[in-house]
């Protein structure tokens, strides 16, 4: 019974999700659509074009913005249940954001207190997923470089994966709001990407504890279960 409880929230809460990334990208494909009929009536002079065709590339970027927090690493289908490697996923995640931190001025480090696997159960995709909407956020708050370290704890029962960064940080009021959907302080944000990571965690059985300071910057603590890979399956 609760089984199919948990079973029933999770199917609320994806196509809850679905509903509000079509929405989302509908608004800039109808302003797309409508700038390209522009495009093609006569009478139009250069300049006039110029800044139609502004528009449409402006809008397909923001497209793109929302399908990137919402499921660039995510698959389509329903989760997939399977003993992750947290400290894999961690690298593969650092790795994935090098990039973009680098252009960022931003160094990345991942560290973890012993060699050994630490398994948690649930979808890695959509893990990576969240974890890079979390990543990129603390990458977006240090415009003028700085550092991101995640690092991995393993207590008697628990996975902690620690997201610190050393960026602007938050105000209360902005802590508060963090992870309801289209809160956004940047310009060109979707206020998606945190909405997306705390449902993927929480799923995922996680616990999410944020501490922020202004002008110092932010750490997240996310806490999972472990798991403990059966001993006849390599
Ligand atoms: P977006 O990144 O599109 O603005 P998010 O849901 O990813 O949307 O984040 C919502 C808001 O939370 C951001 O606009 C920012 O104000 C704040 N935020 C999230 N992570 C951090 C962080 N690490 N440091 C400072 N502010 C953050
Ligand atoms: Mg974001």
């Amino acid at each position: 019974m609760q089984e199919e409880i948990v079973k029933s929230e999770r199917i609320k809460v994806v196509s809850e999700m679905a509903a509000s990334v079509a929405h989302e990208i509908r608004n800039p494909l109808t302003v797309v659509r409508g700038f390209i009929q522009l495009l093609g009536t006569s009478g139009a002079d250069e300049k006039r074009k110029e800044f139609y065709q502004k528009i449409c590339l402006e809008e397909l970027d923001r497209a793109q913005l929302i399908i990137t927090d919402y499921l660039s690493l995510a698959k389509p289908e329903p989760d997939l249940i399977e003993l992750i490697d947290m400290k894999d996923e961690m690298v593969y995640v650092s790795n994935v954001l090098s990039t973009y931190a680098l252009y960022n001025n931003v160094q990345v480090h991942a560290t973890s207190n012993d060699n050994v696997p630490v398994y948690i159960a649930g979808d890695r995709y959509k893990l990576r997923q969240a974890l890079v909407n979390i990543g990129k956020n603390a990458i977006e708050a240090m415009s003028g470089g700085g550092e991101l370290s995640f690092q991995l704890r393993q207590h008697t029962e628990t996975a902690v994966v620690t997201v610190s960064d050393t960026g602007v940080g938050m105000t209360p009021e902005q802590l508060g709001r963090l992870g309801s959907p289209y809160f956004s302080t940047k310009n060109k944000g979707t206020g998606l990407g945190t909405m997306v990571s705390f449902s993927i965690i929480r799923n995922m059985d996680g616990k999410i504890d944020i501490q922020s300071e202004v002008g110092k910057g932010t750490v997240y603590y996310i806490a999972f279960p472990i798991k403990h890979k059966p001993d006849n399956i390599s």
